[in-house]
């Protein structure tokens, strides 16, 4: 099909809930993207976060191939090997005790909510099962995440909302202090907003946060679903923050591109899911394990150095070119955010750039970039030269 009879077809068949470019996909291969009629196109996105190990990897590409053959499902009723063998390597390589898997971040937090209120019940009995989450985050578009996403813009429409959810100013410890009270269960937390606009919390708030929660028996809940799996330049950020969480989600990375999720939780709460409690059809898909398990491999402590250079690079590129539509960037590794000058709108400059063959995302008011963690500095510079070019 060519790039306008898919777009039709899209148009007409699927729900139109999406902003999208003007853009059809059709294969990649590394950083590249392709449409059906060959342009060409760098990708500083990764699917939002998702497709680290770029396009294309045969490995993973044969071990979701091989898996398919063996065993393409079965459900949770039975054990199955890659998904125990990637919740050993998680846990392994975090220090947490064990994971619940899932399929999408939205479901992933569910499920951390779910398990925060359940050991405050067991511990403490009704009415202690308020969760802190933070101004301005984003935890996704399910019901009880959705909830806890503070930015009123993504509330729209869908009242009434979950109970049991008191919102803190980021960064501010007093703040937190004053929403606090009997009934609180946790505090949720990105250690880097991502779609609020790239934001890194402060070092000391986190460790803050995190020695209030040991002292009160709150839990700390971390979402990594866009920090986490490499992103940022270790495999959580939170191992870059220098706290462990009780439990943490993540997502996107996860699995490489197909649709994984999940929850891991620490020695504390490891058994606060009990048989019946919770659950998922999909959750720990063999197909999905044995993609994470490639991952896994790739993305080892070595190769996530290297991210944090490229991470670095990148920047230091960017910030040089000195464009009249950009301030300054930040961010962690692969997870940068890029300041918007005065006057100009972070989606129009995007859709200049992905018109050049630079695929972007915005996030808040700014731009963000996501490049799969395997990109090259060729694939950078090659970027780059489409900023320069299209915004000098
Ligand atoms: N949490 C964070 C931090 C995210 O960035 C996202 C998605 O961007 C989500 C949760 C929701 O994930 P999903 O879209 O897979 O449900």
């Amino acid at each position: 099909m060519t790039s306008q009879e898919i777009k039709s077809l899209t148009n007409q068949y699927v729900m139109n809930s999406y902003g999208r470019f003007d853009v059809a996909i059709d294969h990649g291969k590394g950083a590249k993207l392709y449409s059906p009629e060959g342009k060409e196109y760098i990708d500083f996105t990764s699917g939002i976060g998702v497709s680290d190990l770029g396009y294309g990897n045969e490995p993973w590409a044969e071990a979701i191939f091989d898996q398919a053959k063996k065993l393409g499902h079965t459900s949770n009723l039975f054990y199955t090997e890659p998904s125990a063998r990637l919740a050993e390597k998680l846990c392994k390589r975090t220090g947490m005790s064990n994971v619940f898997f899932a399929n999408g971040g939205g479901e992933a937090n569910e499920g951390m909510i779910k398990l925060a209120r359940k050991y405050s019940f067991d511990k403490y009995g009704l009415g202690r099962s308020t969760i802190i989450p933070l101004k301005n985050s984003f935890h996704g578009r399910t019901m009880a995440a959705l909830t806890a996403t503070g930015q009123d813009k993504f509330h729209n429409y869908f009242f009434p909302f979950v109970e049991g959810f008191k919102f803190a100013e980021a960064n501010n410890l007093d703040s937190l202090m004053e929403v606090a009270g009997d009934d609180t269960c946790a505090v949720m937390v990105e250690l880097v907003q991502g779609e609020g606009g790239v934001l890194p919390l402060d070092k000391d708030y986190v460790h803050s946060v995190a020695k209030l929660c040991e002292e009160k028996d709150w839990l700390l809940l971390v979402d990594e679903v866009q920090t986490g799996i490499g992103r940022t330049g270790s495999l959580f950020a939170f191992q870059q923050y220098g706290v462990l969480p009780d439990v943490c989600s993540f997502a996107k990375g996860i699995a490489g591109g197909l649709p994984m999720s999940g929850i891991l939780a620490n020695e504390k709460c490891k058994d606060v899911m009990t048989p019946g409690t919770h659950g998922t059809t999909f959750g720990g898909n063999p197909m999905c394990g044995a993609a994470g398990l490639v991952v896994q491999e790739i993305l080892s402590d070595e190769f996530l150095t290297t991210v944090q250079e490229k991470g670095a690079y990148l920047r230091s590129q960017i910030e040089a070119l000195d464009l009249p539509c950009f301030g300054k960037t930040r961010g962690l590794g692969l997870m940068i955010g890029i300041e918007m000058a005065e006057g100009y709108q972070n989606k129009e400059i995007a859709d200049k750039l992905v018109e050049a063959g630079l695929l972007v995302l915005t996030a808040g008011p700014g731009m963000r970039l996501l490049p799969p963690l395997v990109i090259t500095n060729e694939e950078m510079d090659a970027g780059v030269a489409i900023m320069k070019k299209t915004l000098s």
